[in-house]
């Protein structure tokens, strides 16, 4: 199973997750145009992407999303109350591209379960996608949490033990503090229905990481509010600090770049 992110952050995010030739893609934030740049950076074709999963109606997560079914001709799996607020943004669509979606579902041969996350969206959600059980193959499952303002029951369910983590390491609270933000959008980024900051995750991560998890990444870092260096020192600092049996610090925690891919990560057997 291999993963990896192609955009990350307001500007825009989209994750590729698949196995073998077969993908499927977690938003498309960017244009259609960037989102087909970025995957021939690292050397990947369109071909192979089955699908489209919409976490919430925020345009950095839709804003391709149409452009993109359409000239793929791929269908774009959402909940019902998504589609009824995306409808109008997603331009027109074939029938059989319209997929109404309840909480779990599969596509591109991958098992995907939504899970609600609190963000201020009409819906939002995050996803475990896991290879389906199969005789002498080992189970394995990717886990996606951004866009939530609090650390839910359900992330803690359904991300502790993944083996790679993708999750939203938003904001320092230092430099949303001290920064050019107004006040009602730091309210708003803080608040229960906004983005998670770098340590909020990290604590996060001490329930979630566990002997089997190979990667961590941190996305939809703020461009005003954060840096790739404090996030990473944030949560390896925390991670270190950790006491217990784990080894939390020897996994590798890498950094979704904001408007290029990251390279393509392989999950080992
Ligand atoms: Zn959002
Ligand atoms: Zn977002």
């Amino acid at each position: 199973m291999h993963f990896t992110t192609l955009a990350s952050g307001s500007s825009g995010n989209a994750i590729l997750i698949g196995e073998d030739n077969r993908h499927l893609l977690v938003d498309c934030g960017i244009s259609g145009k960037s989102l087909l740049h970025n995957l021939s950076q690292i050397n990947l074709s369109c071909s192979g992407i089955e699908g489209i999963v919409v976490t919430h109606e925020h345009v950095d997560h839709i804003r391709g999303v149409g452009i993109l079914a359409r000239k793929l001709k791929i269908p774009i799996y959402a909940t019902t109350g998504l589609w009824k607020v995306m409808n109008h943004s997603l331009g027109k669509l074939a029938e059989d591209q319209r997929i109404e979606v309840e909480e779990s579902f599969s596509c591109a041969g991958l098992d995907v379960l939504l899970y609600p996350t609190s963000h201020d969206s009409r819906e939002s959600y995050g996803l475990k996608i896991s290879r389906p059980k199969k005789k002498n193959k080992k189970d394995l499952a990717v886990g996606i949490a951004t866009d939530s303002g609090i650390i839910t029951e359900e992330m803690h369910r359904h991300l502790k033990g993944c083996d790679a983590l993708i999750v939203e390491a938003n904001y320092d609270d230092q430099r949303l503090q001290y920064g050019p933000y107004p006040a009602y959008l730091k309210k708003r980024i803080r608040g229960k229905f906004g983005h998670l900051d770098n340590k909020q995750v990290a604590e996060g991560l001490l329930e979630w990481i566990q002997e089997n998890t190979q990667r961590v990444v941190l996305a939809h870092l703020s461009q005003e509010n954060n840096t790739p260096e404090i996030a990473l020192s944030t949560v390896l600092g925390i991670l270190r600090d950790s006491k217990g049996s784990k080894n939390l610090a020897n996994v590798p925690v890498h950094v979704a770049p904001r408007h290029s891919p990251h390279e393509l990560m392989v999950l080992m057997e």
